[in-house]
Protein backbone atom coordinates (compact mmCIF):
# COMPACT_ATOMS: atom_id res chain seq x y z
CA UNK A 1 0.00 0.00 0.00
CA UNK A 2 1.36 3.45 -1.31
CA UNK A 3 2.38 6.24 1.38
CA UNK A 4 2.06 10.00 0.82
CA UNK A 5 4.93 12.26 0.02
CA UNK A 6 5.06 15.35 1.19
CA UNK A 7 4.07 16.93 4.78
CA UNK A 8 0.26 17.25 5.87
CA UNK A 9 -0.65 19.36 8.54
CA UNK A 10 -3.61 18.27 10.61
CA UNK A 11 -4.76 20.58 13.44
CA UNK A 12 -7.76 22.76 15.03
CA UNK A 13 -8.79 19.37 17.10
CA UNK A 14 -8.40 17.05 19.97
CA UNK A 15 -5.97 14.69 19.75
CA UNK A 16 -6.53 11.10 21.06
CA UNK A 17 -3.36 9.19 20.70
CA UNK A 18 -4.64 6.12 21.02
CA UNK A 19 -1.84 4.51 24.22
CA UNK A 20 -5.03 5.16 27.17
CA UNK A 21 -4.00 8.29 28.05
CA UNK A 22 -6.54 11.12 27.88
CA UNK A 23 -7.15 13.48 25.25
CA UNK A 24 -4.20 16.30 24.04
CA UNK A 25 -6.62 19.49 23.70
CA UNK A 26 -5.87 22.69 20.73
CA UNK A 27 -3.46 20.12 19.41
CA UNK A 28 -1.33 19.34 16.02
CA UNK A 29 -0.28 16.13 14.32
CA UNK A 30 1.99 16.36 11.26
CA UNK A 31 2.73 14.30 8.99
CA UNK A 32 5.74 13.53 6.71
CA UNK A 33 6.31 11.49 4.18
CA UNK A 34 3.49 8.88 4.75
CA UNK A 35 4.58 8.85 8.69
CA UNK A 36 4.14 10.61 11.79
CA UNK A 37 6.34 13.17 12.63
CA UNK A 38 5.11 15.29 15.16
CA UNK A 39 1.86 14.62 17.58
CA UNK A 40 1.17 17.25 20.27
CA UNK A 41 -0.04 20.76 21.12
CA UNK A 42 -0.68 23.54 18.61
CA UNK A 43 1.86 25.95 20.47
CA UNK A 44 4.62 23.79 20.19
CA UNK A 45 4.08 22.60 16.83
CA UNK A 46 7.79 22.52 14.55
CA UNK A 47 6.99 24.70 11.40
CA UNK A 48 7.32 23.14 8.20
CA UNK A 49 7.45 24.43 4.84
CA UNK A 50 4.81 26.78 3.36
CA UNK A 51 3.78 24.40 0.81
CA UNK A 52 2.67 21.62 2.78
CA UNK A 53 -0.92 20.43 3.00
CA UNK A 54 -3.45 21.47 5.44
CA UNK A 55 -6.56 19.63 7.20
CA UNK A 56 -9.26 21.47 9.39
CA UNK A 57 -10.40 19.39 11.98
CA UNK A 58 -13.06 22.51 12.99
CA UNK A 59 -12.68 21.71 16.88
CA UNK A 60 -13.10 17.63 16.61
CA UNK A 61 -10.93 15.04 16.50
CA UNK A 62 -7.74 13.84 15.50
CA UNK A 63 -7.27 9.89 16.33
CA UNK A 64 -5.93 6.55 15.22
CA UNK A 65 -7.32 4.35 12.30
CA UNK A 66 -9.94 1.76 13.61
CA UNK A 67 -8.90 -1.55 13.28
CA UNK A 68 -11.54 -3.98 13.13
CA UNK A 69 -9.86 -6.86 14.42
CA UNK A 70 -12.56 -9.55 13.70
CA UNK A 71 -14.15 -9.43 9.85
CA UNK A 72 -15.91 -11.34 7.95
CA UNK A 73 -15.07 -9.56 4.17
CA UNK A 74 -17.41 -12.41 2.43
CA UNK A 75 -20.82 -12.40 4.90
CA UNK A 76 -23.54 -10.80 3.34
CA UNK A 77 -26.60 -10.70 3.87
CA UNK A 78 -26.32 -13.58 6.14
CA UNK A 79 -29.84 -14.77 7.40
CA UNK A 80 -28.93 -18.62 8.62
CA UNK A 81 -26.32 -21.01 8.79
CA UNK A 82 -26.88 -22.08 5.30
CA UNK A 83 -26.26 -18.38 3.83
CA UNK A 84 -22.76 -18.57 5.05
CA UNK A 85 -21.54 -20.90 2.48
CA UNK A 86 -23.07 -21.27 -0.70
CA UNK A 87 -25.88 -18.01 -0.40
CA UNK A 88 -23.87 -16.88 -3.63
CA UNK A 89 -21.07 -18.13 -5.70
CA UNK A 90 -17.68 -17.47 -5.27
CA UNK A 91 -17.17 -15.10 -8.23
CA UNK A 92 -20.36 -12.42 -6.77
CA UNK A 93 -18.63 -13.08 -3.36
CA UNK A 94 -15.35 -11.65 -4.27
CA UNK A 95 -17.25 -8.45 -5.62
CA UNK A 96 -19.43 -8.20 -2.32
CA UNK A 97 -15.90 -8.57 -0.29
CA UNK A 98 -14.82 -5.93 -2.10
CA UNK A 99 -17.48 -3.73 -1.49
CA UNK A 100 -17.65 -4.27 2.00
CA UNK A 101 -13.60 -3.75 2.35
CA UNK A 102 -14.19 -0.01 0.48
CA UNK A 103 -16.94 0.38 2.81
CA UNK A 104 -15.27 -0.50 6.19
CA UNK A 105 -12.53 1.98 4.63
CA UNK A 106 -15.45 4.83 4.33
CA UNK A 107 -16.36 4.30 7.82
CA UNK A 108 -12.82 4.55 9.38
CA UNK A 109 -10.91 1.22 9.81
CA UNK A 110 -7.87 1.53 8.50
CA UNK A 111 -7.15 -1.97 9.25
CA UNK A 112 -9.04 -5.23 9.40
CA UNK A 113 -8.25 -9.08 10.62
CA UNK A 114 -10.00 -11.47 8.86
CA UNK A 115 -12.28 -13.39 10.76
CA UNK A 116 -12.93 -16.40 8.28
CA UNK A 117 -13.54 -16.47 4.47
CA UNK A 118 -15.09 -17.91 1.97
CA UNK A 119 -12.72 -19.77 -0.29
CA UNK A 120 -9.63 -17.91 -0.20
CA UNK A 121 -10.96 -14.10 -1.11
CA UNK A 122 -9.69 -12.62 1.95
CA UNK A 123 -5.91 -13.49 0.37
CA UNK A 124 -6.47 -11.99 -2.84
CA UNK A 125 -8.31 -9.17 -1.01
CA UNK A 126 -5.03 -8.32 0.60
CA UNK A 127 -3.10 -8.64 -2.18
CA UNK A 128 -5.51 -5.88 -4.51
CA UNK A 129 -5.73 -3.85 -1.23
CA UNK A 130 -1.76 -3.46 -0.61
CA UNK A 131 -1.72 -2.61 -4.66
CA UNK A 132 -3.76 -0.49 -4.17
CA UNK A 133 -5.94 -1.59 -6.15
CA UNK A 134 -9.25 -1.12 -3.96
CA UNK A 135 -9.77 0.92 -1.18
CA UNK A 136 -10.11 -0.81 1.89
CA UNK A 137 -8.33 -1.57 5.18
CA UNK A 138 -5.12 -2.96 5.66
CA UNK A 139 -5.69 -6.84 6.17
CA UNK A 140 -4.55 -9.71 7.96
CA UNK A 141 -5.93 -12.93 6.25
CA UNK A 142 -7.43 -16.41 7.30
CA UNK A 143 -8.86 -18.08 4.36
CA UNK A 144 -11.11 -20.76 5.25
CA UNK A 145 -12.13 -22.21 8.78
CA UNK A 146 -10.95 -25.23 10.55
CA UNK A 147 -14.17 -27.25 12.55
CA UNK A 148 -14.30 -30.67 13.27
CA UNK A 149 -17.10 -33.42 11.64
CA UNK A 150 -20.67 -32.90 13.29
CA UNK A 151 -19.49 -29.34 14.67
CA UNK A 152 -20.74 -25.89 14.06
CA UNK A 153 -19.86 -25.33 11.07
CA UNK A 154 -20.96 -28.82 9.21
CA UNK A 155 -24.37 -28.44 8.84
CA UNK A 156 -24.91 -29.99 5.34
CA UNK A 157 -26.45 -33.39 5.71
CA UNK A 158 -23.99 -35.78 3.99
CA UNK A 159 -26.59 -37.10 1.78
CA UNK A 160 -26.96 -33.67 -0.08
CA UNK A 161 -23.08 -34.43 -1.34
CA UNK A 162 -21.96 -31.06 -1.66
CA UNK A 163 -19.73 -30.62 1.58
CA UNK A 164 -18.53 -27.25 3.47
CA UNK A 165 -15.39 -26.83 0.70
CA UNK A 166 -16.57 -23.11 0.51
CA UNK A 167 -15.65 -21.91 4.26
CA UNK A 168 -14.74 -24.23 6.51
CA UNK A 169 -12.61 -27.38 6.25
CA UNK A 170 -13.47 -30.14 8.15
CA UNK A 171 -11.50 -32.75 10.11
CA UNK A 172 -11.64 -35.75 12.63
CA UNK A 173 -8.50 -36.27 14.42
CA UNK A 174 -5.18 -34.89 14.49
CA UNK A 175 -3.93 -35.57 11.22
CA UNK A 176 -6.45 -33.99 9.39
CA UNK A 177 -6.20 -31.28 11.49
CA UNK A 178 -2.75 -31.06 10.02
CA UNK A 179 -3.26 -31.56 7.01
CA UNK A 180 -6.27 -28.55 6.74
CA UNK A 181 -3.34 -26.17 8.19
CA UNK A 182 -0.83 -27.16 6.10
CA UNK A 183 -3.40 -26.67 2.59
CA UNK A 184 -3.90 -22.91 4.25
CA UNK A 185 -0.24 -22.68 4.46
CA UNK A 186 -0.25 -23.22 0.57
CA UNK A 187 -3.18 -21.01 0.32
CA UNK A 188 -0.73 -18.06 2.29
CA UNK A 189 -3.36 -17.02 5.18
CA UNK A 190 -1.61 -15.36 7.85
CA UNK A 191 -4.39 -16.79 10.61
CA UNK A 192 -5.92 -20.23 10.99
CA UNK A 193 -9.62 -19.48 12.35
CA UNK A 194 -11.31 -22.65 13.88
CA UNK A 195 -13.99 -23.81 15.55
CA UNK A 196 -13.53 -25.12 18.99
CA UNK A 197 -16.74 -24.35 20.15
CA UNK A 198 -20.61 -24.67 19.25
CA UNK A 199 -22.84 -21.20 18.97
CA UNK A 200 -26.48 -20.57 20.27
CA UNK A 201 -27.04 -20.37 16.36
CA UNK A 202 -27.00 -23.86 16.73
CA UNK A 203 -29.43 -24.75 19.82
CA UNK A 204 -29.57 -28.92 18.57
CA UNK A 205 -26.73 -30.05 18.41
CA UNK A 206 -23.53 -27.94 18.87
CA UNK A 207 -24.77 -24.79 21.21
CA UNK A 208 -22.96 -22.32 22.90
CA UNK A 209 -22.00 -24.68 25.76
CA UNK A 210 -20.93 -27.76 23.02
CA UNK A 211 -17.44 -28.30 22.19
CA UNK A 212 -16.80 -28.95 18.38
CA UNK A 213 -12.72 -30.08 18.17
CA UNK A 214 -10.89 -32.09 20.99
CA UNK A 215 -7.84 -30.48 22.32
CA UNK A 216 -5.59 -33.12 20.87
CA UNK A 217 -6.79 -31.34 17.40
CA UNK A 218 -6.82 -28.21 18.42
CA UNK A 219 -2.96 -28.67 19.94
CA UNK A 220 -2.12 -30.40 16.08
CA UNK A 221 -3.66 -27.05 14.57
CA UNK A 222 -1.27 -24.73 16.59
CA UNK A 223 2.02 -26.75 16.36
CA UNK A 224 1.55 -26.95 12.60
CA UNK A 225 0.45 -23.20 12.02
CA UNK A 226 3.07 -22.16 14.80
CA UNK A 227 5.87 -23.87 12.48
CA UNK A 228 5.20 -21.81 9.65
CA UNK A 229 4.62 -18.39 11.69
CA UNK A 230 1.13 -18.53 11.16
CA UNK A 231 -1.43 -17.31 14.52
CA UNK A 232 -3.86 -19.09 15.66
CA UNK A 233 -7.30 -18.17 17.00
CA UNK A 234 -10.98 -20.08 17.39
CA UNK A 235 -14.72 -19.67 17.89
CA UNK A 236 -14.53 -20.04 21.66
CA UNK A 237 -18.08 -19.94 23.71
CA UNK A 238 -18.07 -22.81 26.16
CA UNK A 239 -15.93 -22.28 29.16
CA UNK A 240 -14.05 -25.46 28.42
CA UNK A 241 -13.08 -24.53 24.68
CA UNK A 242 -11.70 -21.10 26.22
CA UNK A 243 -9.66 -23.29 28.61
CA UNK A 244 -8.79 -25.76 25.84
CA UNK A 245 -7.49 -23.09 23.07
CA UNK A 246 -5.20 -21.49 25.58
CA UNK A 247 -3.57 -24.43 26.87
CA UNK A 248 -3.36 -25.55 22.95
CA UNK A 249 -1.46 -22.39 22.75
CA UNK A 250 -3.91 -19.70 20.50
CA UNK A 251 -2.66 -16.29 19.92
CA UNK A 252 -6.05 -15.17 20.05
CA UNK A 253 -9.46 -16.05 21.92
CA UNK A 254 -12.79 -15.19 19.54
CA UNK A 255 -15.77 -14.29 21.78
CA UNK A 256 -14.39 -15.54 25.04
CA UNK A 257 -18.04 -15.95 26.65
CA UNK A 258 -17.87 -17.63 29.43
CA UNK A 259 -14.43 -16.85 31.47
CA UNK A 260 -14.41 -18.75 34.67
CA UNK A 261 -11.69 -17.15 37.23
CA UNK A 262 -9.43 -20.28 35.98
CA UNK A 263 -9.78 -19.12 32.50
CA UNK A 264 -9.39 -15.62 33.65
CA UNK A 265 -6.00 -16.45 35.26
CA UNK A 266 -4.85 -18.26 31.69
CA UNK A 267 -5.79 -15.66 30.28
CA UNK A 268 -3.98 -12.63 31.81
CA UNK A 269 -0.91 -14.84 32.49
CA UNK A 270 -0.50 -15.42 28.91
CA UNK A 271 -1.64 -12.00 27.84
CA UNK A 272 -3.57 -13.90 25.79
CA UNK A 273 -6.21 -11.05 23.66
CA UNK A 274 -9.82 -11.51 23.15
CA UNK A 275 -12.30 -10.23 20.53
CA UNK A 276 -15.87 -10.23 22.11
CA UNK A 277 -17.66 -9.26 19.04
CA UNK A 278 -20.58 -8.76 21.29
CA UNK A 279 -22.96 -6.35 19.94
CA UNK A 280 -23.47 -9.09 17.22
CA UNK A 281 -25.35 -11.35 20.43
CA UNK A 282 -28.01 -7.69 21.11
CA UNK A 283 -28.63 -7.64 17.41
CA UNK A 284 -29.63 -11.11 17.30
CA UNK A 285 -31.82 -10.67 19.95
CA UNK A 286 -33.41 -7.36 19.09
CA UNK A 287 -33.92 -8.15 15.31
CA UNK A 288 -34.15 -11.73 15.30
CA UNK A 289 -37.46 -12.03 15.49
CA UNK A 290 -38.22 -10.07 12.08
CA UNK A 291 -35.22 -12.87 10.26
CA UNK A 292 -37.57 -15.73 12.35
CA UNK A 293 -34.67 -16.83 14.32
CA UNK A 294 -36.24 -19.52 17.43
CA UNK A 295 -36.95 -18.65 20.44
CA UNK A 296 -34.16 -21.01 21.65
CA UNK A 297 -31.79 -19.20 19.40
CA UNK A 298 -32.89 -15.98 21.12
CA UNK A 299 -32.91 -17.56 24.46
CA UNK A 300 -29.16 -18.97 23.61
CA UNK A 301 -27.96 -15.31 22.19
CA UNK A 302 -29.49 -13.53 25.96
CA UNK A 303 -27.45 -16.20 27.73
CA UNK A 304 -24.27 -15.33 24.95
CA UNK A 305 -24.51 -11.59 26.08
CA UNK A 306 -25.04 -11.53 29.61
CA UNK A 307 -22.10 -14.11 29.99
CA UNK A 308 -20.15 -11.79 27.58
CA UNK A 309 -20.50 -8.68 28.74
CA UNK A 310 -19.67 -9.93 32.39
CA UNK A 311 -16.85 -12.03 30.97
CA UNK A 312 -15.34 -8.49 28.88
CA UNK A 313 -15.75 -6.24 32.19
CA UNK A 314 -13.92 -8.91 33.98
CA UNK A 315 -10.76 -9.43 31.72
CA UNK A 316 -10.37 -5.41 30.90
CA UNK A 317 -10.98 -3.93 34.68
CA UNK A 318 -8.59 -7.30 35.64
CA UNK A 319 -5.44 -5.90 33.26
CA UNK A 320 -6.01 -7.94 30.29
CA UNK A 321 -6.57 -7.42 26.37
CA UNK A 322 -9.75 -6.69 24.63
CA UNK A 323 -9.80 -6.21 21.07
CA UNK A 324 -13.25 -4.30 19.14
CA UNK A 325 -14.66 -6.39 16.18
CA UNK A 326 -17.64 -8.17 14.94
CA UNK A 327 -19.54 -10.49 12.89
CA UNK A 328 -20.78 -7.83 10.64
CA UNK A 329 -22.73 -8.87 7.23
CA UNK A 330 -25.38 -10.47 9.27
CA UNK A 331 -28.92 -9.36 7.65
CA UNK A 332 -29.70 -7.70 10.94
CA UNK A 333 -26.00 -6.76 12.06
CA UNK A 334 -25.02 -5.68 7.89
CA UNK A 335 -21.55 -3.89 7.00
CA UNK A 336 -21.26 -0.70 7.13
CA UNK A 337 -22.51 -0.43 11.01
CA UNK A 338 -19.08 -1.49 12.67
CA UNK A 339 -18.53 1.57 15.38
CA UNK A 340 -22.24 0.23 16.86
CA UNK A 341 -19.36 -1.72 18.81
CA UNK A 342 -17.72 0.96 20.58
CA UNK A 343 -21.19 2.63 20.98
CA UNK A 344 -22.28 -1.19 22.84
CA UNK A 345 -19.01 -1.42 24.91
CA UNK A 346 -19.82 2.40 25.89
CA UNK A 347 -23.56 2.16 26.66
CA UNK A 348 -24.23 -1.67 27.53
CA UNK A 349 -21.09 -3.29 29.09
CA UNK A 350 -20.02 0.07 30.94
CA UNK A 351 -16.64 1.20 29.46
CA UNK A 352 -15.34 3.98 28.95
CA UNK A 353 -14.82 5.68 25.48
CA UNK A 354 -11.28 5.88 25.73
CA UNK A 355 -10.89 2.84 27.29
CA UNK A 356 -13.04 1.42 24.35
CA UNK A 357 -10.79 3.18 21.76
CA UNK A 358 -7.91 2.24 22.84
CA UNK A 359 -9.07 -1.37 22.71
CA UNK A 360 -10.14 -0.54 18.90
CA UNK A 361 -6.98 1.11 17.94
CA UNK A 362 -3.69 -0.07 20.50
CA UNK A 363 -4.74 -3.14 20.66
CA UNK A 364 -6.03 -4.04 17.53
CA UNK A 365 -2.57 -3.43 16.17
CA UNK A 366 -0.68 -5.88 18.82
CA UNK A 367 -3.24 -8.59 17.37
CA UNK A 368 -2.08 -7.78 13.68
CA UNK A 369 1.38 -8.16 15.37
CA UNK A 370 1.80 -4.44 13.99
CA UNK A 371 1.88 -2.69 17.26
CA UNK A 372 5.28 -0.90 15.84
CA UNK A 373 3.67 0.86 12.97
CA UNK A 374 -0.08 0.96 13.34
CA UNK A 375 -2.64 1.77 16.35
CA UNK A 376 -1.63 4.83 18.12
CA UNK A 377 -0.61 8.43 17.17
CA UNK A 378 3.24 8.44 17.56
CA UNK A 379 6.03 9.48 15.81
CA UNK A 380 7.46 7.26 13.15
CA UNK A 381 4.11 5.07 12.68
CA UNK A 382 2.46 5.31 9.91
CA UNK A 383 -0.37 7.82 9.53
CA UNK A 384 -3.46 6.00 9.55
CA UNK A 385 -5.61 8.77 11.13
CA UNK A 386 -9.15 10.01 10.88
CA UNK A 387 -10.33 13.56 11.62
CA UNK A 388 -13.91 13.36 12.83
CA UNK A 389 -16.20 16.62 13.20
CA UNK A 390 -17.10 16.16 16.96
CA UNK A 391 -15.86 15.12 20.20
CA UNK A 392 -15.59 11.43 19.89
CA UNK A 393 -14.83 10.93 23.73
CA UNK A 394 -18.10 12.88 24.53
CA UNK A 395 -20.69 10.59 21.97
CA UNK A 396 -19.23 7.73 20.62
CA UNK A 397 -22.12 7.26 18.76
CA UNK A 398 -20.45 9.98 16.14
CA UNK A 399 -18.12 7.39 15.11
CA UNK A 400 -21.43 5.63 13.80
CA UNK A 401 -21.72 7.99 11.01
CA UNK A 402 -19.32 7.93 8.25
CA UNK A 403 -20.86 11.48 6.97
CA UNK A 404 -18.97 12.90 10.34
CA UNK A 405 -15.39 11.74 8.67
CA UNK A 406 -13.77 15.11 7.46
CA UNK A 407 -10.93 12.20 6.61
CA UNK A 408 -9.83 8.85 6.27
CA UNK A 409 -6.33 8.91 6.12
CA UNK A 410 -4.09 5.62 5.08
CA UNK A 411 -0.27 6.39 5.39
CA UNK A 412 -1.13 9.73 4.97
CA UNK A 413 -2.96 10.01 2.07
CA UNK A 414 -7.02 10.93 2.53
CA UNK A 415 -8.93 8.21 1.38
CA UNK A 416 -12.52 8.76 2.43
CA UNK A 417 -14.30 11.31 4.48
CA UNK A 418 -15.75 14.89 3.37
CA UNK A 419 -12.71 15.74 1.84
CA UNK A 420 -12.57 12.89 -0.92
CA UNK A 421 -16.03 14.59 -2.07
CA UNK A 422 -16.73 11.28 -3.90
CA UNK A 423 -18.25 11.47 -7.40
CA UNK A 424 -20.81 8.37 -6.36
CA UNK A 425 -21.61 6.70 -3.04
CA UNK A 426 -22.45 3.17 -3.06
CA UNK A 427 -25.16 3.86 -0.22
ZN1 LIG B 1 -17.18 -14.49 13.20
Amino acid sequence: MKTATGCTVISNGSVIVGTGIGPIPDATVIVRDGRIEYVGPTKEAPLVERSASTIDARGGTIMPGLIESHFHPTYFNIEALEDLDIKYPVEYVTLLASCNTKLALECGYTSARSGGSLFNVDVWLKKALESDLIPGPRMATSGREICSVGGLMDWNPDFRKIGMEGLVLLVNGQDEARAAVRKLVKDGVEWVKTYPTGDAASPDLNDHHTLCMTFDEMHAVVATAHNHGLKVTGHCRATEGIKNALRAGYDTIEHGTFVDDEALEMILRRNTPVIPALYFELASIERGPEFGLSQRVIDGHKETLDGGADSARRILNAGGRLGMGGDYGFGWNPHGHYARELSFFVNYVGFTPLETLTCATKTGAEILGREHELGTLETGKLADVLVVEGDVLADISILENRERFIAVMQGGIVKAGQLTRPTWRND
